[in-house]
């Protein structure tokens, strides 16, 4: 080998890996921006939990119990289970006519529903916001107790966590606006490893024990609407009357638009 071909050897086998690092750092570089317009993506998902590329959002109502589980039973009341679904009925009617959701029950008349089968329907639709309707009682037959709960579950994963405790006060403030009194209380448990529920805002309400089935073991943001009082016999006439589900409705769905967003 002569002088100029070695020479010639020498500046490939000196020169390769530079051009080889910065063909490495060209390529690196072009997947990280690839790669942006889905961590935009991811963030929006987080906050929302429902891709705007999917279409309408897809919202999960859960009237709470139902056929051999009444529900609370009080004397100015039809039983829960059937103000529930009535509820959850008409807040189905009101979101499909705004066109902007898709809208799936868990039951649709007065069968036994258990609270597994709720959550695993929500983890196989994969919904944007799960949504179980309930209503409150006291111990006493009748009280004069009022307002609207939105309870989250401290159970579920972090991420979860906190898309259903936006949701529950995007919910509450929905409901604000509409007039509805929300149900306020204790800021701070007196015994933090034991408390029920805990007020977050008003009308936001986390609560930590094991129970909530139906909150704890959904994947999605999930949120427990407790309406109004079946004790209250002014809740309860107010709460038989259209007008009122209506506005119920309206800002549940000012909740969810804001949520959405
Ligand atoms: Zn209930």
């Amino acid at each position: 080998m002569d002088l100029t071909r070695r020479l010639a050897t020498w500046r490939r086998v000196v020169l390769l890996p530079p051009l080889l690092i910065a063909l490495a750092l060209l390529i690196g570089s072009a997947q990280a921006l690839s790669s942006r317009p889905l961590a935009r993506a991811k963030n929006a998902e987080l906050r929302s939990g429902y891709p705007a590329s999917f279409g309408r959002p897809l919202i999960l109502i859960d009237a709470g119990h139902g056929g051999r589980q009444p529900g609370a039973a009080r004397p100015h009341s039809p039983p829960e289970k059937d103000v529930n679904l009535r509820v959850a009925k008409a807040l189905e009617a009101h979101l499909e006519a705004t066109g902007r959701y898709r809208v799936e029950l868990t039951r649709r008349s007065d069968v036994t529903l258990g609270i597994r089968a709720r959550a695993k329907r929500s983890r196989r639709l994969r919904p944007a916001a799960f949504l179980s309707i309930h209503a409150n009682a006291t111990q006493a037959e009748t009280s004069d107790r009022r307002g609207s709960m939105l309870i989250a579950s401290r159970r579920q994963r972090p991420r979860v966590r906190r898309s259903s405790e936006a949701l529950a006060r995007w919910l509450a403030r929905g409901l604000d606006g509409q007039g509805f009194p929300l149900r306020d209380g204790p800021r701070k448990p007196e015994k933090p490893r034991s408390f029920d529920y805990l007020a977050k805002a008003p009308g936001v309400w986390v609560t930590q024990r094991r129970r909530l089935g139906v909150l704890r073991g959904n994947t999605r943001p999930a949120v427990l609407v407790e309406t109004h009082y079946l004790d209250n016999p002014a809740d309860v006439a107010a709460f038989q009357n259209d007008d009122a589900i209506g506005r119920f409705c309206q800002g549940i769905e000012v909740g969810l638009l804001n949520f959405l967003r």
